[in-house]
């Protein structure tokens, strides 16, 4: 069973150091949470472990099954099966969601490898079966005046068309409203009851989405670190009581 390794991890944007020694494994067909107020670090976690280029790993280390990923380029950990789900993803006129995904799809296969066109959409229209989507849906632009709804629709399919093994959800900043909410806790909660099922890392201060997203592990971030680790039951304390009882500073 695949899983990903969090290994005292330090990231820094500039000099100024954000995450401060972070352990954490998730293993494939697991939730974990990560909560915490803003400007802790967590959008940052998020994005160094994609391979964003503004956040610099000073220290310790992210294996994905044993093997670090810090010297692979983005497209390689996202080959390798990581996967991020982006929390302003941009526009592309003129793209149908069914070309990008195929071409998605088609960059996460070996060289040489072709992407057989029947295969494809059978597993296009699977996917959508799976998530309960409308098949028109495909055939317009990529995030072209899309809704919020809309966008994680696009989002959620993209991430059951890849199959990753680790996926990275930074639900934080992104304004989800009820029907965002609902499509994207749908959308996780059938990629998990389906066969070979991704781990997930679910960022966000919102105790609404767990209500939908049952975590297995909920996680609590402060000042660049997990303070608390605990069930379920976690995100519902931290609901009714705030973040200031947990609030201590990192001392290295
Ligand atoms: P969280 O997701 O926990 O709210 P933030 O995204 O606010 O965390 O990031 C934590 C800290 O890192 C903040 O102090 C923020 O100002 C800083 N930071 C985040 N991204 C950048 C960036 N691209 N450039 C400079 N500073 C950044
Ligand atoms: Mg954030």
């Amino acid at each position: 069973m695949s899983q990903l390794e969090i290994k005292d991890l330090h990231i820094s944007i500039g000099d100024k150091p954000i995450v401060k020694g972070l352990t954490l494994t998730i293993k494939q067909g697991e939730v974990h949470a990560i909560m915490g107020p803003n400007g802790n670090g967590k959008s940052p976690l998020a994005k160094a472990i994609a391979g964003h280029p503004d956040y610099a790993i000073t220290g310790g280390d992210v294996l994905l099954d044993g093997a670090s990923i810090l010297e692979m380029e983005p497209d390689e950990r996202a080959r390798a099966g990581l996967f991020l789900a982006f929390q302003y993803p941009s526009e592309i006129p003129g793209v149908s969601i069914a070309n990008f995904l195929r071409a998605a799809v088609q960059a996460r296969m070996a060289e040489g490898e072709e992407l057989d066109a029947t295969a494809y959409y059978k597993r296009l229209y699977a996917k959508m079966d799976l998530l309960k989507i409308d098949r028109k849906f495909t055939s317009r632009s990529v995030n072209e005046g899309f809704s919020g709804g809309e966008k994680k629709r696009c989002e959620i399919l993209q991430m059951a068309m890849l199959e990753p093994k680790i996926a990275l959800m930074d639900e934080t900043d992104s304004g989800l409203d009820i029907d965002a909410l609902r499509i994207v806790a749908d959308g996780v909660n059938a990629q998990r009851a389906a066969a070979n099922p991704p781990g997930i890392l679910l960022i966000t201060h919102y105790q609404r989405l767990l209500d939908h997203i049952v975590p297995d592990f909920v996680h609590v971030m402060y000042d660049g670190r997990i303070v608390k680790t605990g069930g379920k039951e976690l995100a519902l304390e931290l609901e009714a009581k705030g973040y200031d009882w947990l609030k201590q500073p990192a001392t290295a």
